[in-house]
């Protein structure tokens, strides 16, 4: 017998707080430490048993699917209201698992179809990629109709409160600028045996976490914020498709789940789909440069920069190229960060012997060598020379120098543009902009921002010196 039953839930009204509880057949080990959840809610929430039954189909279930794929696992759910038929098929095409058979009862009825309302939920993360979102749809929909989501999760439980305020600040600069904000505190990432089975439900965590709250406001619109580089396609043809849940083609199945369980018709949408790092990078600075100084990328616990990492040195390039003001002080970093060093001689030795190719691992992210090369190719060298050389940091100039001329002699020009073919894709797929509007609006703010637009359908980049394509055929 291999079951997974869904048994209860309890939300306290007072402390906002939803606990889910459900058990597995011994077999299932492995997965959970504990068979429980528990989920704080920041704001007003709607709870019922199709939320929970959202919830479950999205995060839980798919766990025990994934660990224990060579099982067929019989779902059963107590709650007292059946699951619509295709909620949980639609959901299983999404988390693409075919080892799981629903037993309880199902129902055919659909939920009274909910108005939508004027308002934008984002999930919220305070990078590049959601900051450069918010700060678009404020433009677009007015700041005043936007909620920022936030998630606050830690694989250690003592952590969550150190967590939740580097985030409050972070949200009361964007409540300052006019947008509202609801953070939701977690456990799942705690209650799971390790990180890999944490990371299972990918998009459908933030969705199904979320559920109580777009539900309660009616959104119309879901947005989230992966940039365009995540989304190539696979190198080998036996290896899984990079990204898959986040891709346009697969989320509709959440949004028909939603549709199914709670009659509300929430388009997802992903403003970042179509924009590199260099894109949104350059926005943040021309165009919304009052956000810039809230980008947080690194979020280590000790504060908001850990001058050791990729994000920083990324945010580091960031500020050179764009002539933005830094959060830390440059000199110090380029001079003493072990990190910089460390660079610095792995791209002397890659330069001398150049056998093993151009990506270096402490450079960028593998996914984001060509729009990192496009961003460090647009620092102007007598600028970096200004802010950099300093007798008192007499190297931080030089390592600065040794890794940017590496990759002088490179040119992507497609990774300094925006991908229209990409933003066409994703919009056909989710029709999440069937007039074009925000289309119209992106492009004018685009064009004022001095960014290019290519239409390519098919755009290369480079992968650990590996090409790839992204195809938006
Ligand atoms: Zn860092």
């Amino acid at each position: 017998m291999k079951n997974l039953t869904l048994e209860s839930y309890f939300y306290n009204e007072i402390q906002r707080e939803l606990s889910i509880n459900w058990t597995a057949s011994d077999c299932l080990e492995g997965v959970f430490k504990e068979e429980k959840i528990t989920l704080k809610y920041e704001r007003e929430v709607l709870i019922d048993d199709a939320i929970i039954h959202f919830i479950f189909a999205s995060v839980v279930i798919p766990c025990y699917a994934i660990i224990h794929k060579n099982y067929n696992i019989s779902i059963y759910s107590n709650l007292h209201s059946p699951i619509h038929e295709n909620v949980f098929k639609e959901i299983c095409l999404y988390h693409n698992i075919k080892n799981v058979t629903y037993k309880s009862n199902v129902t055919n009825d659909r939920p009274a179809m909910i108005p939508v309302s004027d308002k934008v939920g984002l999930f919220y993360g305070g990078g590049k990629d959601s900051l450069v979102s918010a700060a678009i749809q404020g433009e677009i929909f007015g700041e005043e109709k936007i909620n920022l989501l936030r998630l606050v999760w830690d694989e250690d439980i003592n952590n969550l409160e150190k967590k939740s305020k580097i985030i409050n600040e972070s949200l009361e600069f964007m409540s300052d600028k006019g947008f509202s904000s609801a953070k939701v505190i977690s456990d799942f990432h705690f209650k799971v045996i390790n990180r890999s089975v944490g990371k299972i439900p990918g998009l459908a965590l933030y969705s199904a976490f979320m559920a109580p709250i777009f539900v309660k406001e009616n959104y119309r619109l879901l947005s989230f914020g992966y940039d365009s580089t995540e989304f190539h396609n696979s190198v080998s043809k036996n290896r899984a498709i990079p990204f898959r849940n986040s891709r346009p083609n697969i989320i509709s199945h959440l949004s028909n789940a939603i549709f199914m369980s709670t009659g509300l018709a929430i388009n997802f949408k992903n403003f970042n789909y179509s924009m590199t790092p260099y894109v949104a990078f350059k926005l943040l600075s021309c165009r919304y440069n009052n956000y810039y100084s809230n980008l947080y990328m690194c979020e280590r616990l000790a504060g908001k920069w850990c001058l050791k990492c990729r994000k920083c040195i990324t945010y580091a390039f960031a500020c050179l190229a764009n002539k933005q003001p830094c959060d830390f002080n440059l000199k110090y970093f380029f001079e003493k960060s072990k990190y910089v060093n460390d660079l610095a001689l792995e791209t002397v030795g890659n330069s001398v012997n150049n056998l093993n190719g151009l990506h270096i691992d402490k450079f960028s992210h593998p996914k984001h060598f060509c729009a990192t090369v496009e961003l460090v190719n647009d620092i102007d060298l007598d600028y970096a020379k200004k802010e950099l050389l300093d007798l008192q940091y007499p190297r931080a100039y030089y390592n600065f120098i040794v890794i940017a001329l590496r990759y002088r002699h490179l040119k992507y020009e497609d990774h300094s543009s925006f991908w229209l073919a990409a933003y066409e894709q994703e919009s056909q797929h989710l029709n999440n902009d069937p007039n074009n509007e925000i289309k119209n609006s992106l492009l004018n703010i685009l064009k004022e921002s001095n960014i290019k637009i290519i239409e390519n359908k098919k755009i290369t980049g480079l992968n650990r010196d590996v090409e790839v394509y992204y195809d938006y055929n």
